[in-house]
C-alpha cells in the first residue's frame, strides 16, 4: 500500500467543510470519507475501530511487546478540507520539477512558478503532486491521513519492529474549528498525541498564539447635528479613536516570529451606539495578558475623554500549547530523534495561529503537530511533495519505534502506570 497511491485515491473524496452548517460532520462527504476509512483500517488488521456519531474515526494498532510501561500514543489528521476553495474534482497530476514553470491549467493560463512561490526551489528534481487549477489538492489533510494509515499498514506487516500501543484518529470539521469539538480525549486513552497536520518535511510545532476576542462597544449621544454644539457624543468617532490609538507596529501585517497583534476584524455602529470587534493575539502568556488590560484600559481612556460609557467584553479563545507541551521532555525528544534518524533535521516553529493540537492538549491531550509534506494549503497552488509525504510516513514509523528503544526515557519510574 504506497503512500502515493493512497493519497491519490483519498483527494478523489470531496471532504470540504461547511461554516454555515449545524450538523458534525458539516458536511456528508466527509461521513462517507471516515467510513471508507474505518473499512480500510479494519482490512489492515487494526483493532477498535469505529465511526462515533460525529464522524469521529478512530482505531488501535495494539502493542506487541508484552511491555505495559510504554506511553499510549496516538496521531490524529483531519478529514476535512478548507471552504475556501472547492474539493470537488480534484484532478492531481504527478510532475517531476525541473526548475521550469509548471502549467497547472492551460485554458485558464494558472501557472505554478517559484517567481511567485521560491520554496518550490527546495524539490528541484523531485516528484511533486499539483492540481489541474480548478481545485485545491487537499494534501491539507489528506497527506496526513496517508502518512499515517500507510504507517500503521508498514507495522502490522513487519511484526519484527516491537512497539507499544498506538492510538489513530480522523476528525471531521478542522478547518471550520470544530475538530476539537467533540473529540473524546477520554475514549481515545493516550498520554500525548501528535497531529500530522503540518508543513514542509521537517516542520515540528508546538508553539502556538494565545488568543481572545474582544467586543468594545461605546454609547453616544445623539442631537440634531445643526445644535450639537457641546451635547453630542458620537460613538462611531469613538471607536475610530480606538482604532487610532493602537501601535501601528502592532498590526498584523507589521508582524512576524513571535511579534503578536490586534487584528480590527469589525466596526458597527451609528452615532447613539458604536462599536469595534478585534482579535488579540501573543504567543506569550504574559504579554497576552498586557495586551488584553492595555486594551480595556484604553478603551477606558475614550469613553472617560468623552464623558461616556462603554462595554468591553474579552473572550479568550485558545491558548500556547508550549505550557502543556514542553515541560514532558520526551515528547519533542522522541520526536526529533525519530526525524534525524530518518534523515530529516527538525526544523521548530512557532505556528501564527491556532491549531486542534492547542485545544486538545488544554483537554488533557498533549499534541505537537508533525509536518505532512505540502505546501500552499487552502488554494490551487497547493503541492506536495512525494518524498515529503513519504518521510512524514517514516517519521510516524519511527516515533513509534522510539518509543519502544526510549522506552525507559520516557518512563523515569517503574511505578509510573502508563497502562490505559
Ligand atoms: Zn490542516
Amino acid at each position: 500500500m504506497d503512500v502515493k497511491d493512497l493519497f491519490l485515491k483519498y483527494v478523489t473524496f470531496d471532504t470540504q467543510s461547511d461554516e454555515s452548517s449545524k450538523t458534525c460532520p458539516s458536511t456528508v462527504g466527509q461521513r462517507i470519507f471516515a467510513d471508507y476509512l474505518a473499512e480500510q483500517l479494519k482490512a489492515i488488521g487494526m483493532e477498535d475501530v469505529s465511526v462515533d456519531r460525529n464522524g469521529y474515526v478512530t482505531a488501535t494498532l495494539p502493542g506487541n511487546c508484552g511491555k505495559s510501561n510504554i506511553p499510549v500514543i496516538g496521531f490524529i489528521a483531519h478529514l476535512d478540507t478548507s471552504p475556501e476553495m472547492s474539493g470537488k474534482n480534484v484532478n492531481p497530476r504527478i510532475v517531476v520539477y525541473d526548475g521550469e514553470d509548471i502549467i497547472l491549467n492551460k485554458r485558464r493560463n494558472i501557472v505554478l512558478s517559484s517567481g511567485i512561490f521560491p520554496e518550490l526551489n527546495d524539490y528541484l528534481g523531485q516528484e511533486i503532486i499539483v492540481t489541474d487549477g480548478n481545485t485545491l489538492l487537499g494534501a491539507d489533510d489528506k497527506a496526513g491521513i496517508a502518512a499515517i494509515v500507510s504507517a500503521m499498514k508498514y507495522l502490522t506487516d513487519h511484526a519484527e519492529i516491537r512497539h507499544g500501543k498506538v492510538r489513530v484518529a480522523f476528525t471531521p470539521d478542522e478547518e471550520i474549528g470544530r475538530g476539537a469539538d467533540r473529540f473524546d480525549v477520554g475514549h481515545f486513552g493516550c498520554d500525548w498525541a501528535y497531529t500530522v497536520d503540518g508543513g514542509a518535511v521537517g516542520d515540528l510545532e508546538y508553539e502556538n498564539f494565545n488568543a481572545a476576542i474582544a467586543r468594545i462597544t461605546f454609547k453616544g449621544r445623539n442631537v440634531h447635528p445643526g445644535y450639537a454644539h457641546k451635547k453630542m457624543i458620537n460613538a462611531i468617532h469613538l471607536s475610530a479613536e480606538v482604532i487610532r490609538r493602537i501601535p501601528y507596529k502592532m498590526r498584523p501585517e507589521n508582524t512576524r516570529g513571535r511579534e503578536g497583534f490586534y487584528h480590527v476584524i469589525s466596526v458597527r455602529g451609528s452615532v447613539e451606539e458604536a462599536g469595534l470587534t478585534l482579535l488579540i493575539r501573543e504567543h506569550d502568556s504574559e504579554k497576552f495578558e498586557l495586551k488584553k488590560s492595555m486594551l480595556k484600559s484604553l478603551s477606558e481612556d475614550v469613553a472617560s475623554k468623552a464623558g461616556t460609557t462603554f462595554v468591553c467584553e474579552i473572550k479568550d479563545q485558545y491558548y500556547n500549547m508550549r505550557e502543556i507541551v514542553a515541560p514532558q521532555k520526551a515528547i519533542l525528544h522522541i520526536a526529533k530523534k525519530a526525524m534525524r534518524s530518518v534523515g530529516i533535521r527538525p526544523a521548530v516553529k512557532p505556528v501564527r495561529g491556532g491549531t486542534d493540537g492547542a485545544r486538545l492538549s488544554y483537554m488533557g491531550l498533549p499534541c505537537p503537530n508533525l509536518f505532512s509534506g505540502g505546501l500552499n494549503f487552502h488554494g490551487r497552488y497547493e503541492f506536495l511533495p512525494v518524498r515529503s509525504l513519504e518521510k512524514s510516513r517514516e517519521t510516524i514509523i519511527g516515533i513509534i519505534a522510539q518509543m519502544y528503544r526510549s522506552r525507559r526515557l520516557v518512563c523515569p519510574s517503574k511505578n509510573q502506570s502508563y497502562s490505559k
